[in-house]
């Protein structure tokens, strides 16, 4: 059983001798007892560090430590909507450098993630918002990044399903990305996590973290519940979990953790091709390739740990629904559940080095961290082996919240439940 590149031979040639000759995707590392690089958390952002590092830096033998199972994570559990609808400059170059990466993505690691660039549509439904959508498309497009205000004529014609009757929320128009859309979640973990692995990554499952051991204010390594691991460098990538593992290196972080809930309908014919997003509440919908109407909302309000929601924010996420889609009220729900966000107070992301020397830290990523899944482990993997910011993360540091440089890309305050 080896480790075979996927193609469409090898696809026709184990369909003709039933499947038997597939490898495992990865490896099952055991932990040696040090490492270059170890980065904590086997989610999209950790292994997709992992992954660049070995591909583009010569740092020696790295790891990926993750205390669940690669998959597990928010990277599994989102709702797949990638876009780079950004406004601000410290944000709009990161997120179409990961656009440009998710383009390319399934040639470079050689796995299937399901890149769908079906479009994002933004919904208005006042006139101030469509001047808002009209600034923010104006800034896109400044950036290079694709963006078309649509009129009311124009959303009807692409999606003439919705209900524009509504008296309380009437839709106006809209702001699209086409080259926005959804990727396949977990394939992109287990995309990435092979691809590292085939480059001598170590990928290490049911191995948790339980201490970040320092002397003299330089990491050391790590403990875990599989012993301890030397590490010259470690970089945290625990997303939920960020404040607790980096408590473990006495660091107190600007983020707060919060449950996030997602649905899944029953399968349905097809019919809605592309991701909407409604602009009167927070709620977003796209439809699986199996037929389940996919679709999310607002976190719930109270910091938690619990990887469930509760039922008033079912309940808001589905009104949202309803007063845009009133036939949603005719489906079943088939699934939910929930993530945990690391809650950032400005809403953008940190990806810098900590006080303590040889500790990384990429956190922060709020709800929408899976879309900066490639262009977050490119630049980890970056400050990883040269210890300084790349161009596009520039903006992304820790001390921003004490020296007042924020990136609120919706404008609403330091305040984690409204970003
Ligand atoms: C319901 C929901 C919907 C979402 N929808 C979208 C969306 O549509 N678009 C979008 O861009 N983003 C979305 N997001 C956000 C996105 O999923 C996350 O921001 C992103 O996945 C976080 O990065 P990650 O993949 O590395 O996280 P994770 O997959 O959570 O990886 C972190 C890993 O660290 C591990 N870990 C934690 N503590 C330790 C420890 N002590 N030792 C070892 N390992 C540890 C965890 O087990 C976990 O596997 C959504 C999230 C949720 C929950």
């Amino acid at each position: 059983m080896g480790f075979s590149r996927y193609s469409i031979f090898s696809v026709i040639a184990e369909a003709l001798r039933g499947h038997s000759g597939w490898g495992p995707a990865w490896r099952d590392a055991i932990p040696a007892p040090k490492y270059d690089v170890v980065s904590v958390g086997g989610g999209g952002h950790g292994l997709a560090a992992a992954y660049y590092l070995a591909r583009h830096h010569a740092v020696g033998r790295i790891a990926v430590v993750e205390k669940g199972w690669i998959g597990g994570g928010n990277v599994g559990r989102n709702t797949t909507i990638v876009r780079s609808n950004y406004m601000l400059p410290g944000n709009a170059p990161f997120y179409e450098w990961s656009m440009k990466l998710w383009e390319g993505l399934e040639q470079d690691i050689n796995y299937n993630a399901m890149v769908s660039q079906r479009g994002v549509l933004n919904l208005c439904h006042t006139d101030a918002q469509r001047d808002a959508y009209a600034r923010r498309g104006n800034s896109m497009r400044l950036h290079g990044i694709d963006s078309e205000l649509l009129d009311l004529a124009a959303v009807k014609k692409m999606v003439p399903y919705l209900d524009y009757k509504n008296a309380r929320f009437p839709i106006q128009g809209g702001l699209l990305q086409k080259r926005g859309g959804t990727v396949r979640h977990d394939a992109v973990a287990w995309g990435y996590a092979r691809a590292a692995d085939r480059l001598g990554v170590d990928i290490i499952q049911n191995c948790e973290v339980t201490g970040i051991r320092q002397q003299a204010g330089r990491v050391l390594g790590v403990e875990t519940t599989r012993g301890f691991i030397g590490a010259g460098k470690v970089g945290l990538a625990c997303a939920g979990h960020s404040s607790q593992v980096a408590a473990m290196a006495g660091l107190r972080l600007p983020i707060e953790s919060h449950a996030l809930q997602a649905f899944v309908t029953e399968g349905l014919q097809p019919l809605i091709d592309n991701v909407i997003t409604f602009g009167a509440g927070h709620f977003y919908i796209s439809q699986s390739d199996k037929g389940g109407l996919v679709f999310g909302g607002d976190i719930d309000g109270y910091n938690s740990y619990a990887q469930r929601g509760n039922l008033p924010t079912i309940e808001d996420v589905c009104e949202g629904g309803m007063a845009l889609m009133p036939m949603l009220g005719r489906q079943r729900l088939l699934r939910h559940w929930g993530g945990i966000m690391d809650m950032s107070m400005d809403g953008s992301p940190i990806i810098d080095k900590t006080p303590v020397q040889g500790l990384y830290l990429n956190a922060g990523w709020c709800y929408g961290g899976f879309k900066a899944t490639p262009a977050s482990g490119w630049c980890f993997a970056h400050l990883l082996a040269r210890d300084e910011p790349h161009e596009v993360a520039a903006a992304y540091r820790l001390d921003r919240f004490a020296a007042g440089y924020v990136i609120d890309e919706k404008g609403v305050g330091a305040q984690p439940n409204l970003h």
